[in-house]
């Protein structure tokens, strides 16, 4: 029997807290409707009290109370991982038997792959002809270039696909594997030929046939879908010409001390990059300090600093899914305008190709929530007053977080002296950015 205890007795005022006894009293006799009638007026007297509202959740055959009493310890208490856990299994996204087995704190057993793993795809085929499709760049219809077929609907706006963090990691550790994929097993339904593509592919064409691949998941289950997707505004050309001129930019610069980074030969290609892209909700506490001396023969009360607290949050924030290119090129693109996001559909690829993400949600989380407590010390940390002192404390109560494709053109420079330099464009905005020239490997 588990015991009713208050979590954050500071909070609870002696009423609730003298009722909230009484209910615990009674459900150790085995009473539970007292127990359940006394955490009711542990409510009326404070209604965000989250032990109260768990208790109740718990001690309840109703669904709909349970889930309203859950969803409310987790408004006033995002991250009450009991509250969390029992609303899954109300969800019926984990059984009974796998929240059991999440009070652990093992981490999660990394299993590799010995083989390739074989795996489900969607041909992107005309559905009047067979034939290739593409996607019109100008208005994100699919079309067939061939017989003319044109899909009617234009890609809709992405809805929320977002999921609860805290809910993400429960759900993994009811599984406690972790899978490593080296590659994945193509098998060509069109014609018949197999062969093995690399595990950061997610769509890919048979080398055979030339149709287009889009894996939907493979035999271990091993990965999640995009959610939403930013289509191409930028094209080649338009992409090309923003490179020459940031060259040139570069070149001006550096005039008369080098020359030789004239560009010899560009290789583009437009590719779709997974992102995580990460809500957070955070607890602030914002301490105003009168800066001493200032005050020094008024009365002590003046300095005495003022503290509150509120809450506030930061939304899409961006944190690379893949470690190629590496994180510090693709955190330059970061003026993704993220009100265009479409739907993810498997055919909006047809005409760019898409990669699958090899950093998962949990490591990328870490990047989010140092990159939202260092927003909101920035924030909130700022003052135009030169007689105070302001401290800033964030606590991260809750995040959410969606896969995200985003478009990126990636470039290869090869430069007159012969060093390789890569060059991203953001296939939305056209920002570019550069890497570091480097020699060419020696074979
Ligand atoms: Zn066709
Ligand atoms: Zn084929």
């Amino acid at each position: 029997m588990k015991a009713m205890r208050i979590t954050q007795p500071a909070n609870v005022n002696p009423w609730a807290r003298a009722a909230f006894e009484t209910a615990h009293h009674a459900y150790v006799r085995g009473d539970l409707a007292e127990a359940r009638a006394a955490l009711l007026r542990a409510l009326d007297s404070q209604p965000d009290f989250v032990d109260a509202h768990y208790w109740l959740a718990r001690l309840t055959d109703d669904p709909q109370a349970k889930r309203r009493h859950l969803t409310n310890a987790l408004v006033h208490l995002p991250n009450h991982l009991d509250a969390l856990r029992d609303l899954m299994v109300l969800d019926g996204r984990l059984t009974p038997e796998q929240a059991a087995q999440t009070h652990h704190h093992a981490e999660a057993e990394t299993r590799q792959a010995a083989e390739p793993v074989r795996m489900t795809t969607t041909v992107l085929i005309c559905p009047v002809c067979g034939g290739d499709l593409t996607v019109d760049p100008n208005d994100g219809h699919v079309e067939c270039r061939f017989c003319g077929y044109r899909a009617e609907k234009a890609p809709q706006p992405a809805t929320d696909g977002s999921d609860l963090l805290a809910a993400a990691l429960l759900e993994r550790k009811a599984t406690n594997v972790r899978w490593k994929i080296g590659r994945r097993l193509l098998h060509c339904n069109r014609c018949g030929a197999e062969r093995t593509i690399p595990a950061t592919a997610l769509s890919t064409r048979c080398p055979f046939c030339n149709s287009n691949h889009v894996v939907q998941q493979d035999a271990l289950g091993s990965f999640q879908q995009p959610d939403g997707l930013l289509p191409f505004r930028v094209s080649q050309e338009q992409a090309e010409a923003r490179i020459r001129k940031r060259l040139r930019r570069l070149d001006e610069r550096l005039a008369g001390l080098i020359d030789t980074n004239a560009m010899r030969r560009l290789e583009l290609e437009g590719v779709y990059l997974p992102f995580w892209l990460f809500d957070a909700l955070a607890d602030v506490t914002q301490t105003i300090t009168p800066k001493a001396g200032r005050y020094g023969k008024g009365p002590a009360s003046l300095r005495l600093p003022q503290t509150s607290t509120f809450r506030d949050g930061c939304f899409n924030l961006p944190v690379p899914a893949m470690s190629k290119p590496h994180a510090t090129l693709l955190r330059g693109l970061n003026d993704f305008d993220m009100g265009q996001m479409v739907a993810y559909q498997p055919k909006l690829l047809a005409r760019h190709p898409a990669a699958l993400y090899d950093i998962d949600f949990d490591q990328a989380s870490l990047e989010a929530r140092s990159e939202a407590t260092r927003r909101m010390r920035e924030k909130h940390g700022q003052t135009n007053r030169d007689d105070v002192e302001v401290r800033v404390s964030t606590l991260v109560v809750q995040m959410s977080f969606r896969l995200v494709l985003m478009p990126v053109w990636l470039g290869v420079i090869t430069e007159a002296d012969g060093d390789l330099r890569q060059a991203l464009v953001s296939g939305q905005t056209g920002k570019v950015v550069l890497g570091k020239a480097q020699k060419p490997k020696r074979r």
